[in-house]
């Protein structure tokens, strides 16, 4: 878009502070059900999933999980199985050896450092073996204790689309949008954007003409007075 069009666009809009409340109250409405996807009854099973998800669909994971679930419950079940074994059951969501290793690993710090349990921290969580940062937020936001905003594709796509980050880079968005964001909202924040990026605002053909943020997205592909 040529630049003067982008600054046209900011100024309909107005800023970004003034437009976040209604953007997430509108999508609360909008995707009532927005929520994460992956499926776990308890704060192990949570993180095992969060760290299959890698590279992979969240529905990919919970048919590999179904099963998984049945066999593995606590972190000492995940090191009485030969490595090759653990592989073999998490294989259906690609990079097994990489996966089960991590998995492995984060099992033994588990039990050495933490009791066995599931830290909540982003702090702690990131020293676990094959734990991103991006993977301790999501832990962390859904133990109720969001430290940070996920921030995937969705996330990274609507939120420049609306003009709330310039970045590019996944850590730099995550600093503009907890700036921005109110805290309560850090843990269903992502969860919105990417409900709203599946249904509404896809990165091919965003389908501006059937959104709620129509007035408040710099992006967007209509004229607001024709709306
Ligand atoms: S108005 Fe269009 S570009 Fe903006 S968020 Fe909605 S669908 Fe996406």
């Amino acid at each position: 878009m040529p630049r003067s069009f982008v600054k046209e666009a900011r100024t309909r809009v107005g800023p970004k502070r003034e437009r976040i409340r209604p953007i997430v109250e509108r999508l609360a409405v909008e995707h009532a059900d927005a929520a994460i996807a992956l499926r776990f009854r308890n704060p192990l099973e949570l993180l095992v999933s969060v760290m299959l998800s890698a590279q992979t669909t969240d529905v990919n994971v919970n048919r590999v999980t179904e099963k998984l679930f049945e066999k593995y419950h606590r972190p000492g079940d995940y090191l009485a199985v030969p490595q090759e074994e653990l592989e073999r059951d998490v294989f259906a969501t690609g990079f097994y050896r990489q996966k089960a290793r991590s998995i492995r690993g984060t099992m033994r710090m588990l039990l050495d450092e933490f009791d066995g349990e599931v830290p909540r921290t982003l702090d702690d969580l990131v020293r676990l073996p094959g734990v991103a940062r991006k993977t301790a937020n999501v832990v962390s936001a859904e133990l109720g204790e969001a430290e940070g905003i996920v921030v995937d594709t969705h996330v990274r796509r609507l939120s420049q689309r609306l003009g709330l980050t310039r970045a590019e880079d996944p850590v730099k968005i995550e600093r503009d949008l907890v700036r921005l964001v109110p805290r309560e909202d850090w843990a269903r924040f992502p969860h919105l954007m990417i409900w709203h990026g599946r249904r509404v605002c896809d990165a091919r053909r965003p389908r501006c003409e059937d959104c709620v943020l129509v007035d408040l997205c710099p992006a967007s592909r209509l004229e607001v007075g024709r709306v």
